[in-house]
């Protein structure tokens, strides 16, 4: 396309979009982002409101090993230059049992310990991450590769002690993926699993989760309130269509879930139309109360606490915000975040804030006493496409999408490699670059220069 407003235009400003048009940018083509929001970060993003600092969807992420992709964009751009800037969370997680929070769930030291399990699961545990390690070619980058078939993750965990699928397996991937067991495929969870690493290696940003998104938008040209309402193929190029006006370039990254891209862009290519498709996301809902003193739940909670079904249906998980990070309260004060189970989602969120809040409130103060009474502000954030959630259908069908050739209109995102994370939708904002770059010089398939590659 001759006279096309930049070389690239990227939709939506999360890590995945940021972390492309970064890539691309540095090459020297011109990049532009568009987003619909008022500010980056997507579902990374930071509220700064009454004195706290409030992470609305990503809380952590692993030490350099379980996030090769985020951690390398860390260090370019001089985030863990100031010692402080990405702490360490510490002892993060723990699940409820017998009326206490029990500490050292997610690593070895829980293995003695217990972390809420009973002996014979934890000898269970052990014989599971045993048979992950024994299984092999666990790549989060590419989960379609895990000898683990069409198995979900209920099948996964169905040899072993009901309490490793009760008290344990259950509620990390419903309180933190929002994914129903007996429908997510088996080889993202382990695969992420196996990479994520162990509890206490996770880190935060001191300054909120939305640091990195922030630093990468002053590098960029970057346009928020800016919706994209259609993407299509014109003179060689692209037209991005919105109420603010069109935008022309000669390729463009859709860095948003795959939903939204399936709305935005009519793809001829089946292997592209019928992965988008069976792409599925679990919606996620959090609330967020701010307090007048530090709460958490009672016993040896630092950051999360999962609560098991039996003791909770509609609550997932419980944070104790300002654990993670002194500074995302005012001293004396606290942040705690409510995050509802897969049915406490289903049930809840279409209801109005003031009944989420109340109702979620309410059922935290068995964990929490005394939360109730110290409540000064509430904020609910709701994600409709909160995690992707594969079922094995997606699976089986990611191999044909990651062979596609490269092409005028990209993706990126979490959901590109199924992957519930963060480091999934970096590790795809390079990707993407790369295959931009490959259609731009008129070759079909990107050159493998990303050790997290793979499409
Ligand atoms: C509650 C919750 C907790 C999480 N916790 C963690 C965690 O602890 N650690 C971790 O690593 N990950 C976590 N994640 C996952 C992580 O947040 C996502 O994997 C990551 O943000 C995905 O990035 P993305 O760029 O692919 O998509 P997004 O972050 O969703 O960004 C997409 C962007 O596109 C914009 N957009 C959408 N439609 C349009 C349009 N039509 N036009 C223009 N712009 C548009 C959106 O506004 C958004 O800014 C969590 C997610 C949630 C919801």
């Amino acid at each position: 396309m001759t006279g096309a407003d930049v070389d690239v235009a990227v939709v939506g400003a999360g890590p995945a979009g940021l972390a492309a048009a970064y890539a691309l940018a540095r090459t020297g083509r011109t990049v532009r982002v568009l987003e619909a929001a008022d500010a980056v970060g997507g579902r990374m993003r930071t509220v700064r409101a009454h004195g706290c600092v409030i992470d609305t969807g990503a809380e952590m992420f692993p030490s350099r090993a379980g996030y090769p992709a985020t951690w390398r964009l860390i260090a370019a751009l001089g985030l863990d230059a100031e010692p402080g800037a990405v702490p360490r969370v510490g002892d993060a997680l723990a699940v409820w049992r017998g009326g206490r929070a029990r500490p050292h769930v997610g690593r070895p030291l829980g293995l003695l310990t217990g972390a809420g399990l009973p002996p014979r699961a934890r000898l269970d545990l052990v014989r599971l991450q045993a048979r992950l390690a024994r299984i092999g070619g666990l790549d989060p980058q590419r989960p379609e590769r895990a000898r683990l078939g069409a198995r979900t993750v209920a099948d996964l965990v169905r040899p072993y002690h009901p309490a490793l699928r009760d008290r344990l397996v259950n509620p990390l991937v419903g309180g933190f993926f929002g994914w129903d067991p007996e429908r997510s495929a088996a080889a993202p969870f382990a695969a992420h699993l196996v990479t994520a690493g162990a509890s206490h290696t996770w880190h935060t940003y001191r300054d909120g989760m939305d640091t990195l998104a922030r630093a990468l938008a002053r590098r960029l040209d970057v346009v928020t309130g800016h919706p994209v309402t259609r993407v299509a193929r014109r003179g060689g190029g692209v037209r991005l269509d919105s109420p603010r006006g069109a935008v022309t370039a000669r390729a463009a990254v859709l860095a948003v879930p795959a939903p939204v891209a399936a709305r935005l862009h009519d793809d001829a290519a089946p292997a592209v139309r019928d992965y988008l498709a069976e792409c599925g996301y679990a919606p996620m809902l959090r609330v967020s109360l701010v307090l007048s003193a530090p709460l958490a739940p009672r016993g040896a909670a630092r950051f999360a606490t999962l609560v098991p079904a039996a003791d909770d249906p509609l609550l997932g998980v419980v944070t104790a915000d300002h654990r993670k990070h002194p500074g995302r309260a005012p001293a004396g004060r606290g942040l705690v975040s409510l995050i509802t189970s897969p049915r406490g989602t289903a049930e809840l969120f279409d209801e109005p804030d003031d009944a989420v809040a109340e109702l979620l409130t309410a059922r935290a103060e068995r964990f929490v006493p005394g939360l109730g009474a110290r409540v000064e502000h509430v904020l609910v954030h709701r994600f409709r496409h909160g995690l992707p959630e594969a079922a094995p259908r997606a699976l089986a069908l990611r191999a044909g999408f990651a062979a596609r050739p490269a092409a005028a209109v990209e993706y990126a995102g979490d959901w590109t490699a199924l992957r519930p994370c963060s480091e999934g939708a970096v590790a795809s904002g390079a990707q993407a670059a790369e295959r931009v770059l490959a259609h731009l010089a008129g070759r079909s398939a990107a050159r493998p220069t990303s050790p997290t590659g793979g499409a």
